[in-house]
């Protein structure tokens, strides 16, 4: 006896691939079950198959989904989920054309979130952070990564860290962690980059020994950290047994996705900027191009990163929202799959499998998330969407009608934090 047992349903997207994320062509492919069937059993999905296959079945409760798609739940790759305040008052500036390298040196930007990410209680970032999961959620999203890199200090990122292990454990979403403590260089390290570097790698240990990260992720960009400084920080990192990440190419073109490439960071992150080298390398190093549209269309730019040629030269692709309070602040990747449709010239099918399949092996959550298997935790999403080519054209609103998080529908278990 099934617990819940979807049939029929209008589209059943079949995305597989716990070997490996899709690249190149392979992108392009999104089998899917027209009136097909999805049976949950004890959270795990028991039962893929026809509505003809599914009519002898038993079930504590049937859901008619006809007329509607059904996919994995989404994964966001890509978070600043816990900040203290807001950005709000940043917008005045910037509609005087002040770029975001500007501001940033002014002291703001991302330095106002951190004199108030410092400021704000643990309690207070746990709340604030569960307030933000709850959004995600519903809008289909059911695992994400979460990033640090708002304390640049021993305290404070310990205390962001801390703050993503207690929703972890609090919130029904799925969160990765990574160490971003080397997120900006603090005004008053300016003279010495590299004490500072190191006195990010010394938190390693620690964070180690209390699980509080994954990954270990730096911002490499003009003004923030050079080539050569992320390659020791992210070499370091890694001898340390963290997974590997980079902001990489965002505004100009320094190579840090070429380095990524070649020490086999599991992703590199943004690309706008990204060279003909990076490209092409990125078409054969295991390294996934995180693409992140939302942050492009909030800085008012006319130049995305070069999705197309990444698929092209073979390279895997995810999208994510990049949700932060400076330069994206949104969680919905509802829309950043718009994005990657108008702006990346992706293709619907290159979309789905950038936000399930490959958005899950960017986080290293290959084998549990972002797929529709047998035997795996039933992350799922139904869609108020005829097809899987409406998501990316229909533009601006939620389209979930309901998400199951380990078999159980979201919010119909009472939040554990209540
Ligand atoms: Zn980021």
């Amino acid at each position: 006896m099934l617990d819940t047992l979807l049939t029929p349903i209008g589209q059943l997207l079949m995305i597989t691939g716990s070997k490996g994320p899709k690249r190149g062509s392979d992108m392009a492919v999104l089998p899917v079950i027209e009136h097909g069937a999805l049976g949950i059993k004890d959270g795990r999905i028991a039962f893929i198959g026809s509505a003809e296959e599914a009519n002898g079945l038993e079930a504590k409760e049937r859901i008619d989904c006809s007329g509607k798609v059904v996919s994995p739940g989404l994964v966001d790759p890509h978070t600043h989920l816990v900040f203290g305040g807001s950005r709000e008052h940043e917008m005045a500036l910037k509609q005087q054309g002040l770029s975001y390298l500007e501001i940033l040196s002014r002291g703001g930007g991302i330095f106002s979130t951190v004199k108030a990410t410092k400021a704000e209680s643990e309690e207070s970032l746990f709340q604030k952070g569960l307030f933000h999961l709850d959004r995600s959620l519903n809008l289909g999203i059911t695992t994400m990564e979460a990033k640090s890199g708002y304390g640049l200090d021993r305290e404070t990122e310990l205390k962001q860290l801390r703050v993503v292990k207690q929703l972890n454990e609090a919130h029904e979403m799925d969160i990765v962690s990574t160490f971003l403590g080397a997120h900006a260089l603090p005004p008053e390290c300016k003279a010495e980059p590299d004490a500072f570097l190191n006195s990010m790698l010394d938190l390693l240990p620690e964070i180690k020994a209390e699980g509080l990260a994954e990954f270990a992720d730096i911002f490499c960009e003009t003004g923030v950290f050079t080539v050569e400084q992320s390659r020791n920080f992210l070499a370091s990192a890694k001898e340390m047994g963290f997974g590997v990440k980079i902001h990489a190419d965002e505004i100009d073109p320094l190579g840090g996705t070429e380095m990524a490439c070649e020490i086999g960071a599991v992703t590199a992150d943004h690309l706008v900027g990204v060279s003909e080298k990076g490209i092409s390398l990125l078409g054969t190093a295991p390294t996934i191009a995180v693409l992140l549209p939302g942050t492009t269309f909030y800085l008012g730019k006319d130049s995305y990163a070069p999705a197309r040629s990444i698929i092209e030269a073979g390279g895997a692709v995810a999208l994510s929202t990049d949700f932060n309070p400076g330069s994206s602040p949104t969680e919905n990747l509802q829309f950043i799959m718009n994005l990657a449709a108008l702006r990346l010239k992706m293709k619907p099918e290159e979309i789905w499998n950038a936000v399930t399949v490959n958005a899950a092996h960017a986080i290293g959550r290959g084998e549990e998330a972002g797929a529709i298997e047998i035997g795996r935790w039933a992350d799922i999403v139904l869609w108020d969407a005829p097809n899987y080519h409406y998501l990316p054209y229909h533009y601006g609103v939620n389209h979930v009608n309901t998400v199951w998080k380990k078999g159980r529908k979201a919010g119909e278990r009472k939040p554990s934090y209540a």
